[in-house]
């Protein structure tokens, strides 16, 4: 059974890893490799994240069915599917137009129907949806885009990789009260760039 060994406090996040089938997520020439705990590249110099770090950023959103979560960086859209197993609507935002157009497929193809996915740069966010209960950037900033930080709602959860591009980053969990973040660090983690276009 794949990713039985990847250890999570929360059980729901465990059933919703060995529920979405990776491999439908990944380029044919490596669907073996599908359920190995390792990242694996998607084209356009992107990559799909490592499933344990995949459950990981999901676990620290601590999503609950009624949550709307907004996505930076949909690549595959496995992480997608990962979060609308567990909250009520994803919202996805990425730039590369083909790998939108790949993950829509997939998405469909399985059957979700809580997704919406927007081409464009994910720094501005998703205003008209906002607020958020969560939010999870998937790509490597020097900081969380100011816009962001306004569109999680109050008591919501913002997860993001922060550091240089190209280097490690420190995964980040940001708590908002009122208008103050409480941050915790969860370790080195290293992602592909965020990027402006
Ligand atoms: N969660 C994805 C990980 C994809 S890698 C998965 O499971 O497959 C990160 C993605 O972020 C890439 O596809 C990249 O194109 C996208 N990205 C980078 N900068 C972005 C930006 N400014 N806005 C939206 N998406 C961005």
């Amino acid at each position: 059974m794949p990713f039985l060994d990847l250890k999570f406090n929360d059980p729901r996040v465990k059933k919703a890893l060995l529920q979405v089938p990776r491999d439908q997520f990944v380029p044919v020439e490596y669907q073996t490799l599908a359920y190995e705990n390792i990242p694996l590249p998607i084209g356009y110099g992107q990559t799909i994240s490592q499933p344990y770090i995949v459950g990981l950023m999901t676990e620290l959103l601590t999503l609950k069915p009624t949550d709307k979560v907004l996505e930076i960086g949909t690549g595959s859209g496995y992480q997608t599917a990962i979060l609308a197993e567990l909250a009520a609507h994803v919202y996805s935002i990425e730039t590369i137009e083909p790998l939108i157009k790949s993950a829509q497929e997939v998405l469909a193809r399985l059957g979700y129907k809580n997704i919406s996915l927007r081409q464009a740069d994910g720094y501005y966010g998703w205003e008209e949806e906002s607020p958020f209960d969560a939010i999870i950037i998937t790509a490597a900033a020097e900081e969380v885009p100011s816009p962001l930080k306004s569109q999680l709602a109050d008591g919501g959860r913002l997860v993001a990789p922060l550091g240089s591009p190209g280097g490690t980053q420190i995964l980040w969990r940001f708590t908002k009260h009122k208008d103050t973040f409480i941050r915790e660090n969860n370790g080195f983690v290293r992602f592909v760039p965020f990027t402006r276009r």
